[in-house]
């Protein structure tokens, strides 16, 4: 049998290849264009064959692509790690390197664990996280995340289970509505750090935004306020995983700055090198360096690709053309440009029962019929794989996201284009989804 990409069994013949890309725009080896209105997995966020990060990677694979961390540090790792303690706010100065969301993720706990150990409080091992989340693909990684469907099969080897609601305005678990509500959703936290006992509790870890369990779901104003209180009147520390949402997708450098809420360490990746090649940073304040280095003086963590001059270099260019192109102010303004556009459509549609995000992290969940009620579609209608292949077929791309709570997952999918998309490729953006709606609406009815 010859060898096989081992992705390929389970795909079906509509899988095709992309053989290039431009800017916003992903081409088939047939020749088939198509918007890619999610930057691949909320990834490719500066766009396709940018020239500035082609020759960076080049230039640096002409001197060194790879050191040992163990051994040396490099150039463009050191740059790197500088130009995120300048963008960082306050005193998250300190990155660790590594290749992926789901390593950074278990990297920042370890580092919780660690601070905790030097402090002589090792018995703060607890990490609590709430459901409709998703922190990665590995066992540390997914037991923290409340991605129901894909716990579900490894459920009996993750180490513990989300402990808390999300910020859900839209099917809030208490059926209140904001601010009447007194953030009830962030109120969980205590309970659920009484129930553990904070002596137990090493952190919390939360996504921004809630990208792929929760198609960008954005919290309420005063919920990550609150949150930090409960966490430092707990002696807790925050984690807040910006992978999805870091490096300006929601229009800020960290969403966190939304809520004015400055976390003890965040996590970047997926945008930080705008999948040019794979990096992710875990970036920790003074204190947990200072910490961890009047401790043992060494992070108990790293992987042999860890801070790898390539990735770096790549990075940095990315920072670079986002800081030279004004691209978080731009993610900011056409966001508002697109999500009313989306709020048309949902005047248009009654599947779309809510549009919602920040900046260019939004996502639309799909209803039966939004005018009766928030009721979702049947699980087997698949709405959420029909509208992405719809869109498809028409030449946009989607990510396909869940909603929904109580286990029983939801449809929603994100947008989430290239920040230095226009507006003329908006327009075209939401004409095909524009189209998607219309066919998908017919299939539905006949
Ligand atoms: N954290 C968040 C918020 C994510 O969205 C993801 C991936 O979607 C991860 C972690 C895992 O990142 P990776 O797929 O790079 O391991």
């Amino acid at each position: 049998m010859p060898g096989s990409y081992l992705i390929k069994p389970v795909l079906d013949g509509s899988y095709k290849e992309i053989s290039h890309g431009n800017g916003i725009y992903l081409y088939d080896s047939e020749g088939k264009a198509y918007i890619d209105g999610s930057s691949g997995a909320v990834t490719c966020s500066i766009g396709h064959g940018c020239k500035e990060v082609i020759e960076a990677m080049n230039e640096q694979a002409g001197k060194i692509s790879f050191v040992y961390r163990s051994q040396f540090t490099n150039q463009p790792a050191e740059e790197l790690a500088d130009k995120l303690a300048a963008m960082a706010p306050e005193d998250l100065n300190w990155s660790f390197f590594v290749n992926s969301g789901s390593e950074a993720v278990e990297t920042a706990v370890k580092i919780a664990l660690q601070y905790w150990q030097e402090k002589g409080q090792g018995r703060k091992t607890h990490i609590i996280s709430r459901w409709m989340s998703y922190h990665g693909i590995t066992i540390g990684a997914l037991s923290l995340s409340g991605h129901t469907e894909r716990r579900r099969r490894f459920f009996s080897h993750l180490e513990s289970s989300p402990a808390v609601s999300p910020p859900y305005c839209y099917r809030c678990p208490y059926q209140l509505s904001h601010p009447s509500c007194g953030l009830k959703c962030a109120e969980e936290l205590q309970t659920a750090v009484d129930r553990t006992g904070k002596e137990h509790v090493a952190a919390f870890i939360a996504e921004p935004v809630i990208g792929a369990a929760g198609g960008a779901i954005s919290p309420p104003e005063g919920y990550y306020q609150r949150i930090k209180e409960i966490c430092n009147e707990n002696a807790i520390l925050f984690i807040a995983d910006e992978v999805m949402t870091g490096a300006g997708r929601t229009g800020k450098a960290f969403a966190m700055e939304h809520w004015q809420t400055v976390p003890d360490i965040s996590i970047l990746g997926k945008g930080l090198s705008a999948g040019y090649s794979p990096i992710a940073s875990v970036i920790v304040s003074d204190d947990i360096l200072c910490t961890i280095k009047k401790g043992s003086n060494l992070i108990m963590s790293g992987h042999t690709y860890s801070a790898n001059p390539q990735s770096a270099a790549a990075a940095l260019a990315v920072l670079k053309v986002i800081e030279k192109e004004n691209l978080i102010q731009h993610a900011e303004k056409i966001g508002i440009l697109l999500m009313k556009k989306l709020q048309n459509l949902k005047e248009e549609f009654s599947m779309i029962g809510d549009v919602r995000g920040k900046g260019l992290l939004l996502g639309i969940e799909f209803v039966a019929n939004s005018e009766i009620s928030a009721k979702p579609f049947p699980k087997d209608y698949n709405i959420t794989s029909l509208i992405t292949r719809l869109a498809q077929d028409l030449g946009l791309l989607l990510y396909p996201s869940s909603a929904g709570i109580d286990g029983r997952e939801g449809d929603a999918v994100l947008l989430a284009p290239p920040l230095n998309i226009t507006e003329v490729e908006v327009n075209k953006l939401v004409s095909i989804l524009h189209q998607t709606l219309k066919k998908a609406e017919e299939m539905l009815t006949v």
